[in-house]
Protein backbone atom coordinates (compact mmCIF):
# COMPACT_ATOMS: atom_id res chain seq x y z
CA UNK A 1 0.00 0.00 0.00
CA UNK A 2 0.80 3.42 -0.98
CA UNK A 3 2.34 5.68 2.25
CA UNK A 4 0.66 8.54 3.25
CA UNK A 5 2.15 11.76 2.55
CA UNK A 6 2.61 14.40 4.47
CA UNK A 7 3.25 18.15 3.70
CA UNK A 8 5.37 20.20 5.41
CA UNK A 9 5.36 24.14 4.64
CA UNK A 10 9.16 26.15 5.77
CA UNK A 11 8.62 30.39 5.28
CA UNK A 12 11.03 32.97 4.24
CA UNK A 13 11.74 33.54 8.34
CA UNK A 14 12.92 30.18 8.39
CA UNK A 15 15.04 30.70 5.27
CA UNK A 16 16.68 33.51 5.74
CA UNK A 17 20.17 32.51 5.55
CA UNK A 18 22.30 29.37 5.44
CA UNK A 19 22.31 28.46 8.83
CA UNK A 20 18.28 28.83 8.79
CA UNK A 21 18.58 26.36 5.51
CA UNK A 22 21.01 24.26 7.73
CA UNK A 23 18.76 24.09 10.52
CA UNK A 24 16.00 22.83 8.23
CA UNK A 25 18.07 19.91 7.18
CA UNK A 26 18.30 19.02 10.85
CA UNK A 27 14.24 19.26 11.12
CA UNK A 28 13.54 17.11 8.54
CA UNK A 29 15.83 14.61 9.56
CA UNK A 30 13.68 12.48 11.49
CA UNK A 31 11.68 12.21 8.61
CA UNK A 32 14.06 10.74 6.23
CA UNK A 33 11.49 7.72 6.04
CA UNK A 34 8.60 9.52 5.25
CA UNK A 35 6.54 10.42 2.49
CA UNK A 36 7.13 14.50 2.43
CA UNK A 37 6.04 16.90 0.21
CA UNK A 38 8.07 20.14 0.94
CA UNK A 39 6.64 23.75 0.06
CA UNK A 40 9.14 26.37 0.67
CA UNK A 41 8.60 30.16 0.41
CA UNK A 42 11.60 33.18 -0.64
CA UNK A 43 14.32 33.15 1.19
CA UNK A 44 14.03 36.08 4.32
CA UNK A 45 12.92 39.26 2.57
CA UNK A 46 13.82 38.31 -1.03
CA UNK A 47 9.79 39.13 -2.26
CA UNK A 48 9.54 42.43 -0.97
CA UNK A 49 12.76 43.07 -2.47
CA UNK A 50 11.96 41.37 -5.91
CA UNK A 51 8.66 44.05 -5.63
CA UNK A 52 10.66 46.69 -5.32
CA UNK A 53 12.58 45.08 -8.69
CA UNK A 54 8.81 44.95 -10.29
CA UNK A 55 8.07 48.45 -9.24
CA UNK A 56 11.09 50.47 -10.35
CA UNK A 57 10.89 48.19 -13.74
CA UNK A 58 7.19 49.26 -14.07
CA UNK A 59 7.38 52.74 -13.57
CA UNK A 60 10.33 53.30 -15.99
CA UNK A 61 13.39 52.90 -13.59
CA UNK A 62 15.02 49.85 -15.72
CA UNK A 63 18.46 50.89 -14.43
CA UNK A 64 17.18 51.09 -10.74
CA UNK A 65 15.65 47.90 -11.62
CA UNK A 66 18.56 45.92 -12.80
CA UNK A 67 20.76 47.40 -9.79
CA UNK A 68 18.55 46.06 -7.25
CA UNK A 69 17.45 42.59 -8.77
CA UNK A 70 21.82 42.32 -8.88
CA UNK A 71 21.67 42.95 -5.21
CA UNK A 72 19.48 39.80 -4.65
CA UNK A 73 21.54 37.81 -6.75
CA UNK A 74 24.57 38.62 -4.78
CA UNK A 75 23.23 38.00 -1.63
CA UNK A 76 21.57 34.49 -2.97
CA UNK A 77 25.19 33.80 -4.49
CA UNK A 78 27.04 34.58 -0.79
CA UNK A 79 24.34 32.35 0.43
CA UNK A 80 24.71 29.33 -1.83
CA UNK A 81 28.77 30.15 -1.07
CA UNK A 82 28.13 29.57 2.67
CA UNK A 83 25.96 26.46 2.54
CA UNK A 84 28.01 24.20 0.10
CA UNK A 85 31.62 23.11 0.57
CA UNK A 86 31.31 22.80 -3.40
CA UNK A 87 28.43 24.06 -5.23
CA UNK A 88 26.75 21.65 -7.13
CA UNK A 89 26.94 22.82 -10.89
CA UNK A 90 23.15 22.15 -11.79
CA UNK A 91 22.45 24.66 -8.97
CA UNK A 92 24.74 27.14 -9.98
CA UNK A 93 23.48 26.82 -13.61
CA UNK A 94 20.04 26.78 -12.57
CA UNK A 95 20.09 30.39 -10.35
CA UNK A 96 22.02 31.92 -12.69
CA UNK A 97 18.96 30.56 -15.96
CA UNK A 98 16.69 31.96 -13.47
CA UNK A 99 18.13 35.58 -12.75
CA UNK A 100 19.46 35.90 -16.71
CA UNK A 101 15.45 35.34 -17.38
CA UNK A 102 14.76 38.24 -15.39
CA UNK A 103 16.99 40.69 -16.52
CA UNK A 104 16.13 39.78 -20.18
CA UNK A 105 12.53 40.11 -19.01
CA UNK A 106 13.80 43.98 -17.90
CA UNK A 107 14.94 44.91 -21.13
CA UNK A 108 11.22 44.73 -22.46
CA UNK A 109 8.54 47.34 -22.04
CA UNK A 110 6.26 46.76 -19.81
CA UNK A 111 3.22 45.21 -19.74
CA UNK A 112 0.13 47.12 -19.86
CA UNK A 113 -1.03 45.06 -16.51
CA UNK A 114 1.41 45.98 -13.78
CA UNK A 115 0.11 42.78 -12.12
CA UNK A 116 0.93 40.99 -14.65
CA UNK A 117 4.51 42.25 -14.86
CA UNK A 118 4.74 41.73 -11.04
CA UNK A 119 3.97 38.09 -10.90
CA UNK A 120 6.65 37.51 -13.80
CA UNK A 121 9.18 39.02 -11.72
CA UNK A 122 8.11 38.34 -8.09
CA UNK A 123 7.69 34.51 -8.32
CA UNK A 124 11.60 34.06 -8.80
CA UNK A 125 12.20 34.68 -5.35
CA UNK A 126 10.34 30.86 -4.33
CA UNK A 127 12.45 29.35 -7.57
CA UNK A 128 15.22 30.02 -6.05
CA UNK A 129 14.71 29.13 -2.26
CA UNK A 130 13.45 25.75 -3.88
CA UNK A 131 16.37 25.32 -5.86
CA UNK A 132 19.01 25.96 -2.87
CA UNK A 133 16.53 24.13 -0.69
CA UNK A 134 16.54 21.02 -2.38
CA UNK A 135 20.40 21.13 -3.23
CA UNK A 136 21.03 21.22 0.36
CA UNK A 137 18.87 18.12 1.41
CA UNK A 138 20.28 15.89 -1.49
CA UNK A 139 24.07 16.81 0.09
CA UNK A 140 23.12 15.95 3.74
CA UNK A 141 21.91 12.78 2.46
CA UNK A 142 18.05 13.51 1.92
CA UNK A 143 17.16 12.70 -1.23
CA UNK A 144 14.84 15.07 -2.27
CA UNK A 145 13.16 15.81 -6.20
CA UNK A 146 12.92 19.60 -6.89
CA UNK A 147 9.30 20.19 -8.60
CA UNK A 148 8.44 23.19 -10.14
CA UNK A 149 4.54 23.61 -8.75
CA UNK A 150 3.72 25.44 -11.61
CA UNK A 151 3.21 21.88 -13.32
CA UNK A 152 0.73 21.72 -10.65
CA UNK A 153 -0.88 24.54 -9.49
CA UNK A 154 -2.98 26.21 -12.17
CA UNK A 155 -5.25 29.11 -11.98
CA UNK A 156 -7.24 31.97 -13.93
CA UNK A 157 -5.48 34.97 -15.06
CA UNK A 158 -6.23 36.93 -12.05
CA UNK A 159 -2.43 38.09 -11.54
CA UNK A 160 -1.48 38.82 -7.77
CA UNK A 161 -4.57 36.29 -6.68
CA UNK A 162 -4.58 33.28 -9.14
CA UNK A 163 -7.77 31.71 -8.44
CA UNK A 164 -6.69 27.91 -8.21
CA UNK A 165 -8.65 25.58 -10.99
CA UNK A 166 -9.36 23.15 -8.61
CA UNK A 167 -9.77 20.31 -11.12
CA UNK A 168 -6.76 20.49 -13.61
CA UNK A 169 -4.55 21.09 -10.41
CA UNK A 170 -5.99 17.73 -8.77
CA UNK A 171 -5.21 15.74 -11.95
CA UNK A 172 -1.88 17.04 -12.13
CA UNK A 173 -0.84 16.69 -8.63
CA UNK A 174 -2.04 12.91 -8.55
CA UNK A 175 -0.22 12.34 -12.03
CA UNK A 176 2.87 14.29 -11.26
CA UNK A 177 4.11 14.04 -7.76
CA UNK A 178 3.01 9.86 -6.69
CA UNK A 179 6.29 9.15 -9.07
CA UNK A 180 8.34 10.95 -7.60
CA UNK A 181 7.62 10.34 -4.68
CA UNK A 182 8.59 6.90 -5.50
CA UNK A 183 12.13 8.03 -6.45
CA UNK A 184 13.06 9.89 -3.35
CA UNK A 185 10.91 9.99 -0.13
CA UNK A 186 10.97 13.78 -0.16
CA UNK A 187 9.51 16.24 -2.67
CA UNK A 188 10.42 20.47 -2.63
CA UNK A 189 8.50 22.71 -4.94
CA UNK A 190 7.66 26.27 -4.13
CA UNK A 191 5.06 27.83 -2.73
CA UNK A 192 2.95 31.32 -3.29
CA UNK A 193 3.34 30.54 -7.47
CA UNK A 194 1.10 28.80 -9.89
CA UNK A 195 0.40 28.57 -14.13
CA UNK A 196 -2.65 30.10 -16.56
CA UNK A 197 -3.18 28.14 -19.45
CA UNK A 198 -1.50 30.02 -21.62
CA UNK A 199 1.43 29.20 -19.49
CA UNK A 200 1.84 32.50 -17.74
CA UNK A 201 3.20 32.74 -13.86
CA UNK A 202 0.46 33.70 -11.49
CA UNK A 203 1.10 34.02 -7.82
CA UNK A 204 -1.59 33.41 -5.17
CA UNK A 205 -1.60 36.37 -3.24
CA UNK A 206 0.89 37.97 -0.28
CA UNK A 207 1.97 35.13 2.00
CA UNK A 208 0.45 32.55 -0.19
CA UNK A 209 2.46 29.86 0.54
CA UNK A 210 0.23 28.33 3.08
CA UNK A 211 -2.45 28.51 0.68
CA UNK A 212 -0.03 26.46 -1.09
CA UNK A 213 0.73 23.53 0.60
CA UNK A 214 -3.40 23.41 1.74
CA UNK A 215 -3.80 22.82 -2.17
CA UNK A 216 -0.77 19.60 -2.04
CA UNK A 217 -2.30 18.34 1.15
CA UNK A 218 -5.95 18.65 -0.65
CA UNK A 219 -4.91 17.09 -4.17
CA UNK A 220 -2.79 14.55 -2.65
CA UNK A 221 -5.36 13.34 0.45
CA UNK A 222 -2.37 14.37 2.84
CA UNK A 223 -2.31 12.66 6.55
CA UNK A 224 -1.81 16.27 7.97
CA UNK A 225 0.02 19.41 6.98
CA UNK A 226 3.07 21.03 9.12
CA UNK A 227 3.21 24.92 8.79
CA UNK A 228 7.08 25.70 10.79
CA UNK A 229 6.98 28.98 12.27
CA UNK A 230 8.91 31.28 14.22
CA UNK A 231 6.26 31.55 16.75
CA UNK A 232 5.46 28.52 18.81
CA UNK A 233 1.95 28.21 17.86
CA UNK A 234 -1.23 30.15 17.57
CA UNK A 235 -1.05 32.24 20.24
CA UNK A 236 -3.53 34.43 20.92
CA UNK A 237 -2.86 37.45 20.26
CA UNK A 238 0.31 38.70 17.53
CA UNK A 239 3.05 39.37 20.58
CA UNK A 240 5.05 42.08 18.77
CA UNK A 241 1.43 44.12 19.88
CA UNK A 242 0.50 42.62 22.68
CA UNK A 243 2.20 41.19 26.31
CA UNK A 244 0.61 38.24 27.75
CA UNK A 245 0.41 36.26 24.71
CA UNK A 246 -0.56 32.23 25.30
CA UNK A 247 -0.27 29.59 22.68
CA UNK A 248 -3.75 27.44 22.16
CA UNK A 249 -3.04 23.70 21.97
CA UNK A 250 -5.91 23.12 19.81
CA UNK A 251 -7.78 25.15 17.56
CA UNK A 252 -10.99 24.71 15.26
CA UNK A 253 -10.77 25.37 11.55
CA UNK A 254 -13.83 27.74 12.17
CA UNK A 255 -11.38 29.41 14.87
CA UNK A 256 -8.51 29.20 12.74
CA UNK A 257 -10.52 30.40 9.66
CA UNK A 258 -12.27 33.38 11.48
CA UNK A 259 -9.42 35.01 12.91
CA UNK A 260 -7.24 34.37 9.64
CA UNK A 261 -9.61 36.07 7.60
CA UNK A 262 -9.29 39.40 9.80
CA UNK A 263 -5.43 39.49 10.34
CA UNK A 264 -3.96 36.83 12.33
CA UNK A 265 -0.58 36.78 10.27
CA UNK A 266 0.01 33.58 11.58
CA UNK A 267 -1.66 31.57 8.70
CA UNK A 268 -2.89 32.65 5.38
CA UNK A 269 -6.90 32.81 5.76
CA UNK A 270 -6.73 30.72 2.53
CA UNK A 271 -5.50 27.51 3.97
CA UNK A 272 -8.37 26.51 6.10
CA UNK A 273 -10.76 25.69 3.78
CA UNK A 274 -8.72 22.80 1.82
CA UNK A 275 -8.04 21.82 4.66
CA UNK A 276 -11.58 21.54 6.34
CA UNK A 277 -13.20 20.08 2.82
CA UNK A 278 -11.08 17.02 3.76
CA UNK A 279 -10.60 16.84 7.73
CA UNK A 280 -6.83 17.40 6.83
CA UNK A 281 -5.49 18.42 10.45
CA UNK A 282 -2.93 21.34 10.31
CA UNK A 283 -0.17 21.48 12.92
CA UNK A 284 1.65 25.06 13.25
CA UNK A 285 4.84 24.38 15.08
CA UNK A 286 8.03 26.34 16.04
CA UNK A 287 11.15 25.69 13.94
CA UNK A 288 13.23 27.36 16.31
CA UNK A 289 11.92 24.69 19.20
CA UNK A 290 10.93 21.42 16.99
CA UNK A 291 10.48 19.52 19.62
CA UNK A 292 7.45 21.14 21.06
CA UNK A 293 3.62 20.42 20.40
CA UNK A 294 2.46 23.82 18.31
CA UNK A 295 -1.04 23.43 17.83
CA UNK A 296 -2.97 21.42 16.17
CA UNK A 297 -6.18 22.94 13.70
CA UNK A 298 -8.82 19.84 13.23
CA UNK A 299 -12.34 19.32 13.74
CA UNK A 300 -14.66 21.66 16.25
CA UNK A 301 -14.35 18.63 19.76
CA UNK A 302 -16.24 21.70 21.58
CA UNK A 303 -13.08 23.59 23.15
CA UNK A 304 -13.93 26.79 25.36
CA UNK A 305 -11.63 29.36 24.06
CA UNK A 306 -9.75 31.80 25.81
CA UNK A 307 -10.42 35.64 24.48
CA UNK A 308 -8.50 35.92 20.86
CA UNK A 309 -7.20 38.90 19.18
CA UNK A 310 -6.70 39.84 15.74
CA UNK A 311 -5.11 43.31 14.70
CA UNK A 312 -6.16 44.28 10.59
CA UNK A 313 -4.01 47.69 9.96
CA UNK A 314 -4.16 49.83 6.97
CA UNK A 315 -7.93 50.02 6.99
CA UNK A 316 -10.52 52.24 5.12
CA UNK A 317 -13.93 53.26 6.51
CA UNK A 318 -15.74 54.44 3.39
CA UNK A 319 -19.13 55.98 4.23
CA UNK A 320 -21.54 56.37 1.37
CA UNK A 321 -24.62 58.61 0.87
CA UNK A 322 -27.09 58.81 -2.10
CA UNK A 323 -26.42 61.85 -3.56
CA UNK A 324 -30.44 62.48 -4.33
CA UNK A 325 -31.78 61.84 -0.65
CA UNK A 326 -33.16 58.78 -1.64
CA UNK A 327 -32.65 55.52 0.79
CA UNK A 328 -29.89 53.28 0.36
CA UNK A 329 -31.95 50.03 -1.32
CA UNK A 330 -31.86 47.17 -2.47
CA UNK A 331 -30.85 48.30 -5.72
CA UNK A 332 -28.10 50.78 -4.66
CA UNK A 333 -26.63 48.11 -2.54
CA UNK A 334 -26.54 45.66 -5.51
CA UNK A 335 -24.70 48.69 -7.47
CA UNK A 336 -22.07 48.94 -4.82
CA UNK A 337 -21.02 45.31 -4.70
CA UNK A 338 -21.12 44.94 -8.85
CA UNK A 339 -17.84 48.20 -7.77
CA UNK A 340 -16.71 46.35 -4.83
CA UNK A 341 -16.24 43.15 -6.46
CA UNK A 342 -14.48 44.45 -9.71
CA UNK A 343 -12.03 46.92 -8.17
CA UNK A 344 -11.28 43.87 -5.63
CA UNK A 345 -11.87 45.33 -2.36
CA UNK A 346 -12.35 42.72 0.62
CA UNK A 347 -14.90 44.18 2.64
CA UNK A 348 -14.14 43.49 6.43
CA UNK A 349 -17.61 44.98 7.87
CA UNK A 350 -20.52 46.96 7.11
CA UNK A 351 -22.92 48.86 8.70
CA UNK A 352 -26.00 51.23 6.69
CA UNK A 353 -28.41 54.06 7.70
CA UNK A 354 -31.48 55.21 6.01
CA UNK A 355 -29.16 57.29 3.73
CA UNK A 356 -25.74 56.02 4.26
CA UNK A 357 -24.12 52.62 3.71
CA UNK A 358 -20.59 52.23 5.28
CA UNK A 359 -18.12 50.02 4.41
CA UNK A 360 -14.69 48.63 5.92
CA UNK A 361 -12.30 47.77 3.47
CA UNK A 362 -8.26 46.70 3.13
CA UNK A 363 -6.47 49.07 1.63
CA UNK A 364 -4.52 48.40 -1.20
CA UNK A 365 -2.61 50.31 -3.87
CA UNK A 366 -5.47 52.75 -5.33
CA UNK A 367 -8.26 50.41 -4.75
CA UNK A 368 -10.28 52.38 -2.86
CA UNK A 369 -9.73 56.08 -5.29
CA UNK A 370 -10.99 53.69 -8.10
CA UNK A 371 -13.85 52.28 -6.63
CA UNK A 372 -15.25 55.93 -5.19
CA UNK A 373 -14.75 57.22 -8.70
CA UNK A 374 -16.85 54.47 -10.11
CA UNK A 375 -19.92 55.24 -8.21
CA UNK A 376 -19.18 58.98 -8.42
CA UNK A 377 -22.50 59.67 -10.05
CA UNK A 378 -24.89 58.76 -8.05
CA UNK A 379 -23.31 58.50 -4.02
CA UNK A 380 -21.05 60.65 -2.59
CA UNK A 381 -18.14 59.71 -0.64
CA UNK A 382 -15.81 60.42 2.38
CA UNK A 383 -13.08 57.64 3.22
CA UNK A 384 -11.56 57.70 6.69
CA UNK A 385 -8.37 55.63 6.51
CA UNK A 386 -4.87 54.49 8.77
CA UNK A 387 -7.25 52.62 10.63
CA UNK A 388 -7.20 49.55 12.47
CA UNK A 389 -9.64 46.66 12.80
CA UNK A 390 -9.56 44.80 15.92
CA UNK A 391 -11.58 41.66 16.01
CA UNK A 392 -11.92 39.75 19.12
CA UNK A 393 -13.43 35.94 18.93
CA UNK A 394 -14.86 34.88 22.52
CA UNK A 395 -14.03 38.61 24.15
CA UNK A 396 -14.78 39.85 27.81
CA UNK A 397 -15.63 43.34 29.11
CA UNK A 398 -11.63 43.75 29.95
CA UNK A 399 -10.26 42.64 27.03
CA UNK A 400 -12.38 44.73 24.95
CA UNK A 401 -12.27 47.66 27.41
CA UNK A 402 -8.14 47.41 27.65
CA UNK A 403 -7.94 47.78 23.57
CA UNK A 404 -10.38 50.48 23.17
CA UNK A 405 -8.21 52.62 25.69
CA UNK A 406 -6.36 55.61 23.53
CA UNK A 407 -8.24 54.82 20.55
CA UNK A 408 -11.59 56.54 18.74
CA UNK A 409 -13.72 54.28 18.50
CA UNK A 410 -15.32 54.68 14.63
CA UNK A 411 -17.53 51.66 14.11
CA UNK A 412 -18.17 48.48 16.18
CA UNK A 413 -20.46 45.51 15.20
CA UNK A 414 -20.84 43.21 17.98
CA UNK A 415 -22.17 39.22 17.52
CA UNK A 416 -22.29 36.39 19.94
CA UNK A 417 -18.93 35.10 19.68
CA UNK A 418 -17.25 37.98 17.79
CA UNK A 419 -16.70 41.80 18.48
CA UNK A 420 -15.46 44.16 16.06
CA UNK A 421 -13.91 47.35 15.85
CA UNK A 422 -12.57 50.08 13.23
CA UNK A 423 -10.46 52.57 15.51
CA UNK A 424 -8.07 55.06 15.21
CA UNK A 425 -5.70 56.75 17.62
CA UNK A 426 -7.12 59.04 20.16
CA UNK A 427 -5.49 62.32 18.75
CA UNK A 428 -2.86 64.24 21.39
CA UNK A 429 -4.04 67.11 22.01
CA UNK A 430 -1.41 70.60 22.40
CA UNK A 431 -1.63 73.30 23.91
CA UNK A 432 -0.58 76.05 21.03
CA UNK A 433 2.48 77.89 21.27
CA UNK A 434 1.74 81.13 22.21
N1 LIG B 1 7.21 34.76 -0.51
C1 LIG B 1 5.82 35.15 -0.54
C2 LIG B 1 5.60 36.37 0.33
O1 LIG B 1 6.53 36.80 1.01
C3 LIG B 1 4.91 34.04 -0.17
C4 LIG B 1 5.04 33.56 1.26
O2 LIG B 1 6.01 33.89 1.94
O3 LIG B 1 4.16 32.83 1.73
O4 LIG B 1 4.54 36.91 0.34
MG1 LIG C 1 6.55 34.67 4.04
Amino acid sequence: MQKKVNVFKFGGASLKDASAIRHVGEILQPFAGDSLVIVVSAMGKTTNALEEVAHAYWHGKPDEARQKLHDIHQSTTAIIQELFAEVPEELTASINDLFVSVEWALDETPNEEYDFDYDQIVSLGELISSHIVAAHLNAVGLPTSWLDARDVIQTDNTYREGWVKWPETEERADRLVPPLLKETNFVLTQGFIGNTSENYTTTLGREGSDYSAAIFSYCLNAEAMSIWKDVPGVLTADPRIFENVSKIDRLSYREAIEMTYYGAKVIHPKTIKPLQNKSIPLYVRSFIEPELEGTFVTDDAGDAYPPMVAVEPDQALINISTRDFSFVAEHHIKELFEHITTTRLQVNMMQNTAISFNVVVNDIDDRVERFCTLIDENFKTTVDRNLELITIRHYTPDVVESLRRGKVNLLEGRLPLTLQMVVKDVPVMRRKES
